[in-house]
């Protein structure tokens, strides 16, 4: 059945695609509006981002380099913030999660004070968009030191979910457990990066040992059937964002994106931004790399757009 967004996609029409709702799930919200958005706001010229970053490494210090040194401290995040929700009422994202840092809390004052700040943007752009905030915490955190504290960010209701980022196998994903424990006192949904540079085995391992609902990246698990298999029947949604895995060199490129074997054996997954000011491709534009490379058709793409929404 052919729709707008399908039209969009064969038909190559940016707008189509635009109007259609989509849904971005996987987004770190300092790095969430479009590259010409912050150019336009701040006045700076950027040079086009490099097409490969070489690993987090890499990109970290393109960010620190290139980007950062011109929208830094705290009005530097407030303008990257309203931009993340700028870009969501200009890609028609109805359903939208950020994911924000204690220290990003922190800086504004604490839970009140963010959520004032965070839901202000929120309706002066997009008011109709269902939005949540996740609480993500750097792999090398103390999960017992954060587990006690989290109840200053938890409490309020505003942070539905919970995640770890930064880097991979820092720690055994037992340590994170008295974290995730203590996340159910406040019902977030748990999830977790795994599977970007970590194995099917790693993807598997984390849900079980966590209780996870929800993996961002996972590409790892498209290596193994079983896995594949356990994520599908257990209902785990792996939210994908092609352009980062194929800039940072976490996949060779859109055609042979890992995205097509998970789809291809039943796993739920969602396509989105993680970092949308670095990887310069917003929501439309990676549904769009991937048609345009055959890596899945436009009803598959269609499908998954519709699923991000449910
Ligand atoms: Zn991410």
């Amino acid at each position: 059945m052919t729709n707008t967004f399908i039209e969009g996609l064969v038909e190559n029409d940016i707008n189509k695609l635009l109007a259609a709702p989509k849904s971005d799930l996987h987004n770190h919200s300092t790095k969430g509006c479009r590259l010409e958005w912050l150019a336009e706001r701040i006045g700076v010229e950027f040079p086009k981002p490099p097409q490969h970053l070489g690993g987090l490494d890499g990109m970290q210090d393109y960010f620190r380099s290139r980007i950062k040194p011109y929208c830094d401290g705290f009005d530097g995040a407030l303008i990257r913030w309203e931009g993340a929700f700028a870009e969501a009422r200009r890609n028609n994202i109805k359903r939208f999660t950020m994911n924000f840092g204690i220290a990003e809390v922190d800086m504004l004052g604490g839970i009140e004070a963010f959520e004032k700040t965070i839901e202000g943007f929120h309706m002066q752009y997009c008011p109709d968009t269902v939005f949540e905030a996740e609480l993500t915490y750097p792999s090398c955190c103390d999960a017992t030191l954060e587990a006690d504290r989290l109840s200053q960010y938890a409490s309020s209701g505003y942070f539905k979910a919970i995640d770890i980022c930064a880097g991979e196998n820092v720690q055994p994903f037992e340590a994170f457990l008295p974290l995730y424990r203590r996340a159910e006192d406040f019902h977030l949904t748990k999830k977790m990066h795994v599977g970007e540079t970590g194995s099917a085995s790693d993807v598997k391992r984390a849900v079980e040992v966590l209780g996870l609902s929800e993996v961002h990246h996972g590409i790892g698990a498209s290596t193994s059937l079983e896995v594949m298999r356990f994520l599908a029947d257990n209902k785990i949604q792996v939210n994908v964002c092609p352009s980062s895995n194929v800039m940072l060199g976490f996949a060779k490129d859109y055609a042979s994106h890992p995205i097509r074997i998970l789809v291809e054996n039943g796993v739920k997954v969602t396509i989105n931004t993680d970092d949308l000011l670095i990887f310069n491709s917003s929501v439309e534009n990676e549904y769009l790399l991937l048609y345009q490379a055959g890596a899945l058709s436009a009803q598959q793409l269609d499908d998954i757009r519709l699923a991000g929404l449910g």
